[in-house]
């Protein structure tokens, strides 16, 4: 199997550019991201106190995540309930971030799932800690970063083209804080990580950029070699 691990900060537009080098290249994309979100939610939910690591932790043995693939791409279930986008919110983006993320047993809790997707199917999973700590054989390692502006820019215009206009300055706010959050994750750049710093490319140069590494990685399907 091929795999392709994308890590970077919040905004740095790492799904979308995931998507389309996994469409590009034929491959399944995996929103790692996702699956934090969805034990912060069961969290949420059902009442745990997300402040306490343990209470979390010992909760984590009834949260029942699967993932599927089809047409319209991942979509996230918690015992058997499509939460693709009930896992969307500030909420619950923010639970996720701020507590799930720095408790080990979640991590670990994750990890399996993670890299039995990558046994079964040539993937683009996206993430923090894809190339460091889940895939550390990935085949194709990219660190994608933008400036915390530029970043910020992106995503009060994808809001703003979702129908709910944020004003910049509280975006920005929030991708710093974000960056706070994740620092744990985002201090560990895999070595062999191609750093893209994707501030002043366009959405199109950078999957290029990242289809074209990866087919040149990639067996020659026939003949050359
Ligand atoms: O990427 P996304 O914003 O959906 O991720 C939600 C949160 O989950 C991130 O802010 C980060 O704290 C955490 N996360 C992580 N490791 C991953 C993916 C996400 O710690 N591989």
């Amino acid at each position: 199997m091929f795999a392709i691990a994308i890590d970077g900060p919040a905004g740095a537009g790492k799904s979308s550019v995931a998507k389309a080098v996994a469409r590009a290249l034929g491959f399944t994309y995996v929103d790692t991201g996702a699956l934090y979100r969805t034990i912060a939610l069961y969290m949420i939910e059902s009442g745990a106190d997300l402040e306490d690591p343990a209470a979390v932790t010992a909760r984590l043995p009834q949260v029942e995540i699967s993932l599927e693939y089809g047409p319209q791409g991942q979509r996230t279930l918690l015992a058997g309930r499509d939460v693709s986008e009930a896992i969307r919110t500030q909420e619950v983006s923010m639970a996720a971030s701020r507590w799930v993320a720095h408790i080990p047993q979640a991590r670990a809790f994750l990890l399996d799932l993670q890299r039995g997707l990558a046994q079964r199917a040539h993937v683009v999973m996206d993430g923090r800690d894809i190339g460091t700590v889940i895939l550390p054989e990935a085949q194709l390692k990219v660190f994608l970063t933008a400036t915390a502006e530029e970043r910020a820019r992106r995503r009060t215009l994808q809001l703003e083209e979702a129908g709910q206009p944020a004003e910049f300055e509280q975006v920005l706010k929030e991708v710093v804080q974000r960056d706070r959050q994740d620092a744990e994750q985002l201090d560990a750049v895999a070595p062999d990580a191609l750093r893209l710093d994707t501030t002043g490319l366009s959405f199109d140069q950078v999957v290029e950029k990242i289809a074209e590494l990866a087919r040149a990685r990639m067996e020659p399907a026939g003949g050359k070699g």
